[in-house]
């Protein structure tokens, strides 16, 4: 059976990334996977959460939020404001945001210093989560650049890329990048959190009423590691133009 949008099993959505999108964040980017769109901003901030403080954690730290706008989904979805709680899927999803792009951080590089990474969903398709963690590591990239630029810091505190992308089995056919329609109907949901260098920082992966085989795993894997050095290369292209629109010179990312 072909796939909705007839992809290849291999190939990603349109990906595209559309830098400072939020001009008083420190760095954004709108980045598009296909008709899921999220807008990640990386707001720095010159100050330590309360806790590093009183344990005398050297460094800074890296925090992120993740929100569906109430118009991101075909139903309207309320606020979590509106609702007096964050709900717990928004909740799992920012701390898994915050891990992948921690694990990418030298926060001892960083400084006494926080990064806010607001990642706010303007249209959900599938994959709204990989899609925040890949524009959110160049949202915080083209913040940490300006700071830079700036004279606020001296080195580059992120140590590599790191990017995310889905992968599912739709009628018995592992396949790379799902849109919401084949998420919803799909016996299998992987996300797969991958460092430029091609190392994993997160699996998350489980049948829908459903089972997989090794070999499914390791075929949803082999798939995401190719759709993860695509994005690398795309994120990589979204950083320098982001550093270009404001004259400023980049420097060496690390391991490319
Ligand atoms: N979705 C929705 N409303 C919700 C949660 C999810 O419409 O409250 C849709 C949306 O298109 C999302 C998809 O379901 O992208 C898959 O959701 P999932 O929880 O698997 O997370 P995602 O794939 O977005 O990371």
């Amino acid at each position: 059976m072909p796939r909705p949008d007839g992809r290849a099993p291999d190939q990603l959505r349109p990906v595209s990334f559309v830098p400072n999108v939020a001009p008083h964040a420190s760095g954004s980017v709108l980045v598009n996977f296909g008709n899921t769109r999220v807008i990640c901003a990386a707001t720095i901030q010159e100050d330590v959460p309360r806790w590093m403080k009183a344990q005398a954690v050297p460094g800074g730290w890296l925090t992120a939020e993740y929100s569906m706008l109430p118009y991101s989904t075909h139903d309207r979805k309320s606020r979590d404001i509106s609702r007096g709680k964050l709900d717990g899927r928004s909740s799992e999803i920012q701390r898994l945001i915050g891990r992948a792009l921690r694990a990418v951080t030298d926060l001892k590089k960083l400084g006494a210093r926080t990064v806010w990474v607001d990642c706010d969903v303007l249209q959900a398709d599938g994959g709204t989560r990989t899609a925040s963690i890949t524009g959110g590591c160049v949202a915080v990239a083209i913040a940490l650049n300006r700071l830079i630029g700036s004279g606020g810091l001296t080195e580059f505190p992120l140590t590599q890329l790191v990017a995310a992308v889905s992968a599912g089995v739709c009628d018995d056919l592992p396949v790379l990048d799902l849109n919401y329609p084949e998420d919803r109907d799909a016996s299998v949901d992987f996300n797969v959190v991958m460092t430029e260098d091609g190392n994993f920082v997160e699996l998350q992966g489980s049948g829908e009423e459903n089972v997989f085989t090794s070999g499914e795993m390791q075929e949803m894997l082999r798939l995401s590691q190719k759709g993860i050095e695509d994005l690398v290369g795309l994120q990589r292209e979204a950083i320098l133009a982001a550093g270009q629109d404001h004259g400023g010179s980049l420097p060496d990312l690390g391991s490319a």
